[in-house]
C-alpha cells in the first residue's frame, strides 16, 4: 500500500511512469518484509548483494546494477544510469558510481534482518540455493501507466538465499526481469532468475504481442510457460497499454497490488490474479 501511494503521489500531478515506478520500489526497498534493499536475503559468505533494473518505455532508455553491497537503494542507482553511457554497472564500481552520485551509502550489516539470517543460517553449510518467495515478501518490482500513456517498469532483488557470492540473476538484466515499450507493454518479473534469462523472458512479452498476441495475459503465459518447460517458476506484473494490469504466476504465492487513477487501491497477500 506504502509503495502504491509512493507511485501515485507522483502521477497524481501529471508526473512520469518512469518516476513513478522508481518511487514505488524505493518504498519497498525500504521495506524489511521483501527481499530487496533492507531485508535482501543473503548470499552463501552470509552477506547481502543487490541487483537492479529500470527501464522507460518512451525511448528504450534503461539502466541496471548488479552485486551492489553498500547503495541503500539500489533501484536508485540503476534509474541514474537511465542518462547514462552505460547501461549496466556491477560490483564495487557500481557502488561507487552511485555513491558520487549522491545516493546514499550504507554499512552492509544494513541489508540484514533477523529473518533473512535465520533463513540462510538453515542452509549455509549446503549447496541448497532458494527462493522464498512462498514463506516471506520475496524481489520486489511496479510497473506503471502515466496520464501521458508512458510505461515503465522497475525491479529490484536481493537474488536467492544462499547464492554464491557474484551470481546475477534475472533482474539486473534488461529483457529478462524488465522491459518496457510505450507502444506494447511494461514487465516486471520474479522468480528462478536463471530460467528467465535462458528465455529473455521479459522482451518475450513485448516480442508476443509485437506479434500479434491476442491479449497482454496470452502474451504472458506464453512466456511462463517457456519458464515453466525448463524447470522454472515464478511470475510477473504486467502494465497494458489500455486497461488494467495483469499479474501472472505460476507459484503459490505473490503479494500484489494496483492504484487506479480514481486512487481505488486493491491489495492481494495470497496468489490471487489482479483482475480475478
Ligand atoms: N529473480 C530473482 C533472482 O533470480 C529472485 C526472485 O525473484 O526472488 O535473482
Amino acid at each position: 500500500r506504502d509503495a502504491l501511494l509512493a507511485g501515485e503521489a507522483v502521477l497524481k500531478d501529471g508526473g512520469l511512469a518512469i518516476d513513478a515506478v522508481h518511487a514505488a520500489v524505493i518504498s519497498l526497498e525500504n521495506c524489511p518484509m521483501f527481499n530487496a534493499g533492507h531485508g535482501a536475503c543473503m548470499c552463501r559468505d552470509g552477506e547481502a548483494e543487490l541487483d537492479a533494473s529500470i527501464m522507460d518505455g518512451r525511448n528504450h532508455k534503461a539502466g541496471a546494477v548488479a552485486s551492489l553491497h553498500h547503495i541503500k537503494n539500489p533501484i536508485s542507482a540503476a534509474y541514474h544510469l537511465l542518462d547514462h553511457q552505460h547501461v549496466l554497472m556491477v560490483g564495487s564500481h557500481a557502488d561507487e558510481l552511485a555513491k558520487a552520485a549522491g545516493l546514499e551509502w550504507v554499512e552492509r550489516d544494513y541489508f540484514k534482518t533477523p529473518d533473512r539470517i535465520q533463513q540462510w543460517q538453515v542452509i549455509k553449510d549446503s549447496n541448497e540455493v532458494v527462493l522464498d518467495h512462498e514463506s516471506s515478501g520475496g524481489t520486489v518490482g511496479a510497473v506503471a501507466r502515466d496520464e501521458h500513456g508512458n510505461l515503465a517498469a522497475a525491479t529490484s532483488t536481493g537474488g536467492m538465499t544462499n547464492q554464491l557470492p557474484g551470481r546475477v540473476g534475472d533482474t539486473a538484466i534488461i529483457g529478462a526481469g524488465t522491459w518496457a515499450e510505450n507502444e506494447l507493454c511494461a514487465v516486471s518479473a520474479t522468480g528462478t532468475g536463471e530460467m528467465f534469462i535462458r528465455t529473455a523472458f521479459a522482451k518475450t512479452i513485448a516480442d508476443e504481442l509485437r506479434h500479434g498476441a491476442a491479449h497482454i495475459r496470452n502474451a504472458g503465459k506464453i512466456a511462463l510457460d517457456h519458464v515453466d518447460q525448463l524447470g522454472g517458476w515464478g511470475g510477473c506484473i504486467l502494465m497494458p497499454v489500455a486497461g488494467d494490469p495483469v499479474l501472472i504466476m505460476n507459484s503459490k504465492d505473490m503479494l500484489c497490488g494496483s492504484l487506479d487513477s480514481d486512487g481505488n487501491i486493491y491489495t492481494a497477500t495470497v496468489g490471487e490474479e489482479l483482475n480475478g
